[in-house]
Protein backbone atom coordinates (compact mmCIF):
# COMPACT_ATOMS: atom_id res chain seq x y z
CA UNK A 1 0.00 0.00 0.00
CA UNK A 2 1.13 3.21 -0.69
CA UNK A 3 0.51 6.64 -1.71
CA UNK A 4 2.14 9.15 -5.00
CA UNK A 5 1.72 12.49 -6.43
CA UNK A 6 3.29 14.28 -9.16
CA UNK A 7 3.19 17.61 -9.70
CA UNK A 8 4.59 19.52 -12.46
CA UNK A 9 5.35 18.04 -16.21
CA UNK A 10 2.92 17.00 -18.95
CA UNK A 11 2.79 13.81 -17.88
CA UNK A 12 1.77 13.21 -14.47
CA UNK A 13 -0.65 9.71 -15.22
CA UNK A 14 3.04 8.24 -16.46
CA UNK A 15 4.59 9.99 -13.31
CA UNK A 16 1.87 8.39 -11.03
CA UNK A 17 2.09 4.85 -12.65
CA UNK A 18 5.71 4.61 -12.71
CA UNK A 19 5.64 5.19 -9.12
CA UNK A 20 2.49 3.56 -8.16
CA UNK A 21 4.52 -0.03 -9.87
CA UNK A 22 7.58 1.31 -8.15
CA UNK A 23 5.38 0.79 -4.63
CA UNK A 24 4.34 -2.53 -5.92
CA UNK A 25 6.65 -4.10 -3.66
CA UNK A 26 4.39 -3.19 -0.62
CA UNK A 27 1.88 -5.20 -1.45
CA UNK A 28 -1.58 -4.00 -2.49
CA UNK A 29 -5.38 -5.35 -3.78
CA UNK A 30 -6.44 -2.15 -5.37
CA UNK A 31 -5.09 1.03 -7.06
CA UNK A 32 -6.30 4.05 -8.67
CA UNK A 33 -5.37 7.81 -9.57
CA UNK A 34 -6.63 11.32 -10.05
CA UNK A 35 -5.62 13.95 -12.52
CA UNK A 36 -6.23 17.46 -12.91
CA UNK A 37 -7.14 17.68 -16.60
CA UNK A 38 -8.11 21.50 -17.05
CA UNK A 39 -12.23 20.45 -17.21
CA UNK A 40 -11.81 18.81 -13.16
CA UNK A 41 -10.69 15.83 -11.96
CA UNK A 42 -10.61 12.38 -13.77
CA UNK A 43 -10.33 9.94 -11.13
CA UNK A 44 -9.99 5.91 -12.21
CA UNK A 45 -9.75 3.37 -10.28
CA UNK A 46 -9.95 -0.24 -9.67
CA UNK A 47 -9.68 -3.29 -6.96
CA UNK A 48 -6.71 -5.60 -8.49
CA UNK A 49 -3.48 -5.12 -10.17
CA UNK A 50 -2.06 -2.17 -11.24
CA UNK A 51 -2.79 -3.72 -14.95
CA UNK A 52 -6.38 -3.55 -14.43
CA UNK A 53 -6.11 0.45 -13.58
CA UNK A 54 -3.59 0.69 -16.67
CA UNK A 55 -6.63 -1.53 -18.71
CA UNK A 56 -9.14 1.03 -17.19
CA UNK A 57 -7.12 4.11 -18.58
CA UNK A 58 -6.63 2.12 -21.76
CA UNK A 59 -4.87 4.18 -24.49
CA UNK A 60 -6.75 7.53 -23.88
CA UNK A 61 -4.97 8.64 -20.93
CA UNK A 62 -6.44 11.89 -19.01
CA UNK A 63 -3.93 14.41 -20.04
CA UNK A 64 -2.36 16.77 -17.03
CA UNK A 65 0.37 17.84 -14.85
CA UNK A 66 -1.01 17.29 -11.50
CA UNK A 67 -2.01 14.09 -9.43
CA UNK A 68 -2.36 11.56 -6.84
CA UNK A 69 -2.44 7.77 -6.96
CA UNK A 70 -2.85 4.93 -4.51
CA UNK A 71 -2.52 1.58 -3.89
CA UNK A 72 -4.68 -0.02 -1.30
CA UNK A 73 -3.75 -2.25 1.09
CA UNK A 74 -7.44 -2.41 2.61
CA UNK A 75 -8.55 -2.06 5.98
CA UNK A 76 -11.84 -1.08 6.16
CA UNK A 77 -14.34 -2.43 3.64
CA UNK A 78 -13.45 -5.36 1.13
CA UNK A 79 -11.60 -4.79 -2.06
CA UNK A 80 -13.52 -3.34 -4.55
CA UNK A 81 -13.71 -0.65 -7.20
CA UNK A 82 -15.85 1.69 -4.76
CA UNK A 83 -13.56 1.14 -1.85
CA UNK A 84 -10.58 1.70 -4.04
CA UNK A 85 -8.84 4.90 -3.62
CA UNK A 86 -8.43 8.31 -4.67
CA UNK A 87 -12.32 9.02 -2.50
CA UNK A 88 -14.26 12.08 -3.19
CA UNK A 89 -16.40 14.53 -2.00
CA UNK A 90 -19.91 14.90 -2.73
CA UNK A 91 -19.46 17.46 -5.51
CA UNK A 92 -16.56 15.55 -6.72
CA UNK A 93 -14.17 18.24 -6.81
CA UNK A 94 -11.83 17.15 -3.82
CA UNK A 95 -9.62 14.16 -3.94
CA UNK A 96 -7.91 12.42 -1.37
CA UNK A 97 -5.46 9.28 -1.36
CA UNK A 98 -4.82 7.91 2.14
CA UNK A 99 -2.24 5.41 3.17
CA UNK A 100 -3.03 4.31 7.21
CA UNK A 101 -5.95 3.75 9.87
CA UNK A 102 -8.76 6.79 10.99
CA UNK A 103 -9.41 5.45 14.16
CA UNK A 104 -11.98 7.69 14.85
CA UNK A 105 -13.60 7.98 11.45
CA UNK A 106 -17.31 5.79 12.79
CA UNK A 107 -17.92 8.93 14.83
CA UNK A 108 -17.00 11.21 11.84
CA UNK A 109 -18.59 9.31 9.00
CA UNK A 110 -22.08 9.77 11.61
CA UNK A 111 -21.73 13.60 12.35
CA UNK A 112 -21.07 13.77 8.76
CA UNK A 113 -24.19 11.78 7.36
CA UNK A 114 -25.97 13.65 9.91
CA UNK A 115 -25.43 16.95 8.41
CA UNK A 116 -26.61 15.22 5.16
CA UNK A 117 -23.61 14.32 3.42
CA UNK A 118 -23.51 10.28 1.18
CA UNK A 119 -20.95 8.11 1.70
CA UNK A 120 -19.77 5.76 -1.67
CA UNK A 121 -17.65 3.63 0.24
CA UNK A 122 -16.63 1.36 3.43
CA UNK A 123 -13.72 3.09 3.93
CA UNK A 124 -12.28 5.03 6.68
CA UNK A 125 -10.77 7.36 4.58
CA UNK A 126 -13.95 8.72 2.83
CA UNK A 127 -14.33 11.20 5.91
CA UNK A 128 -11.73 13.12 4.55
CA UNK A 129 -13.50 14.29 1.73
CA UNK A 130 -15.64 15.56 2.92
CA UNK A 131 -14.62 17.31 5.86
CA UNK A 132 -12.96 19.32 3.53
CA UNK A 133 -15.75 19.77 1.57
CA UNK A 134 -17.49 21.30 4.65
CA UNK A 135 -14.83 23.81 5.26
CA UNK A 136 -14.77 24.57 1.24
CA UNK A 137 -18.49 25.20 1.32
CA UNK A 138 -18.21 27.49 4.75
CA UNK A 139 -15.78 29.67 3.02
CA UNK A 140 -12.01 28.35 3.85
CA UNK A 141 -9.28 28.34 1.41
CA UNK A 142 -8.38 24.62 0.36
CA UNK A 143 -5.20 24.97 2.58
CA UNK A 144 -7.21 26.09 5.62
CA UNK A 145 -9.92 23.59 5.10
CA UNK A 146 -7.24 20.59 4.42
CA UNK A 147 -5.12 21.62 7.77
CA UNK A 148 -8.66 21.38 9.65
CA UNK A 149 -9.70 18.42 8.11
CA UNK A 150 -6.81 16.96 9.21
CA UNK A 151 -6.44 18.01 13.01
CA UNK A 152 -10.08 16.19 13.23
CA UNK A 153 -8.16 12.81 12.44
CA UNK A 154 -6.60 10.58 15.09
CA UNK A 155 -4.87 7.12 13.88
CA UNK A 156 -2.17 7.17 11.75
CA UNK A 157 -2.21 8.81 8.04
CA UNK A 158 -0.29 9.94 4.76
CA UNK A 159 -2.77 11.98 3.03
CA UNK A 160 -2.62 13.38 -0.08
CA UNK A 161 -5.28 15.86 -1.61
CA UNK A 162 -5.53 18.05 -4.18
CA UNK A 163 -8.89 19.82 -5.52
CA UNK A 164 -10.09 21.06 -8.98
CA UNK A 165 -8.61 24.15 -10.55
CA UNK A 166 -6.22 24.91 -8.18
CA UNK A 167 -2.76 23.55 -9.13
CA UNK A 168 -1.45 22.28 -5.41
CA UNK A 169 -1.23 19.01 -4.16
CA UNK A 170 -1.37 18.99 -0.33
CA UNK A 171 0.01 16.06 1.86
CA UNK A 172 0.00 15.39 5.72
CA UNK A 173 1.71 12.16 7.47
CA UNK A 174 1.17 11.27 11.01
CA UNK A 175 2.77 8.01 11.60
CA UNK A 176 2.67 6.71 8.33
CA UNK A 177 6.04 7.77 6.00
CA UNK A 178 5.89 10.20 3.30
CA UNK A 179 8.54 11.52 1.08
CA UNK A 180 8.68 14.88 -1.01
CA UNK A 181 11.02 14.08 -4.64
CA UNK A 182 12.54 17.41 -6.46
CA UNK A 183 13.17 16.81 -9.66
CA UNK A 184 14.11 19.60 -12.69
CA UNK A 185 10.38 21.15 -13.07
CA UNK A 186 8.22 18.60 -11.63
CA UNK A 187 7.96 17.40 -7.58
CA UNK A 188 6.98 14.14 -6.26
CA UNK A 189 5.28 12.85 -3.22
CA UNK A 190 5.15 9.14 -2.02
CA UNK A 191 5.65 6.71 0.77
CA UNK A 192 9.20 5.77 -0.18
CA UNK A 193 11.99 7.18 -2.04
CA UNK A 194 12.17 3.56 -4.81
CA UNK A 195 8.44 5.48 -6.18
CA UNK A 196 10.16 8.20 -8.01
CA UNK A 197 13.77 6.47 -8.55
CA UNK A 198 13.37 7.43 -12.18
CA UNK A 199 13.41 10.67 -11.79
CA UNK A 200 15.27 12.24 -8.91
CA UNK A 201 17.83 11.43 -6.21
CA UNK A 202 17.00 14.69 -4.37
CA UNK A 203 14.54 13.50 -1.62
CA UNK A 204 13.63 15.12 1.46
CA UNK A 205 11.79 12.89 4.38
CA UNK A 206 8.72 14.66 5.48
CA UNK A 207 8.18 14.18 9.42
CA UNK A 208 5.06 13.50 11.91
CA UNK A 209 3.13 16.27 11.93
CA UNK A 210 4.48 18.21 8.89
CA UNK A 211 1.89 19.68 6.26
CA UNK A 212 2.93 20.20 2.63
CA UNK A 213 1.93 21.94 0.26
CA UNK A 214 3.50 21.64 -3.60
CA UNK A 215 3.20 23.01 -6.70
CA UNK A 216 4.67 23.03 -9.78
CA UNK A 217 6.98 26.20 -9.27
CA UNK A 218 8.41 24.44 -5.20
CA UNK A 219 7.05 23.24 -2.14
CA UNK A 220 6.17 25.09 1.51
CA UNK A 221 6.42 22.18 4.44
CA UNK A 222 4.57 23.70 7.81
CA UNK A 223 3.39 22.65 11.21
CA UNK A 224 -0.18 21.54 11.36
CA UNK A 225 -1.02 24.77 12.52
CA UNK A 226 0.76 26.98 9.87
CA UNK A 227 4.20 27.78 11.13
CA UNK A 228 7.35 27.51 8.98
CA UNK A 229 9.29 24.45 8.77
CA UNK A 230 12.83 24.10 7.39
CA UNK A 231 13.73 20.28 6.08
CA UNK A 232 16.84 19.20 4.37
CA UNK A 233 17.18 18.44 0.82
CA UNK A 234 19.25 14.77 1.53
CA UNK A 235 20.62 12.84 -1.99
CA UNK A 236 19.69 9.15 -2.28
CA UNK A 237 22.46 6.55 -3.51
CA UNK A 238 20.76 4.61 -5.75
CA UNK A 239 23.66 2.42 -6.50
CA UNK A 240 23.99 -0.54 -3.91
N1 LIG B 1 -7.59 2.42 5.70
C1 LIG B 1 -7.65 2.73 4.30
C2 LIG B 1 -8.54 1.76 3.57
O1 LIG B 1 -8.87 0.72 4.04
C3 LIG B 1 -6.25 2.80 3.66
C4 LIG B 1 -5.55 1.47 3.61
C5 LIG B 1 -4.13 1.61 3.03
O2 LIG B 1 -3.24 2.07 3.76
O3 LIG B 1 -3.93 1.22 1.86
O4 LIG B 1 -8.95 2.03 2.47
Amino acid sequence: CGITACVGGDDAVGGLLTGLGNLEYRGYDSAGIAVQNGRGLSVVKREGRLARLREALGTDRPTGSIGIGHTRWSTHGPPTDENAHPHQDCTGNVAVVHNGIIDNYETLRQNLEERGHRFESETDTEVVPHLIEEELTAGASMESAFRTAVSKLSGSYAIACMVDGEDVVYAARQGSPLVLGEADGRFFLASDVPAFREFTDRVVYLEDGDVVAVRPDGYDITDLAGAPLLREVDTVDWEP
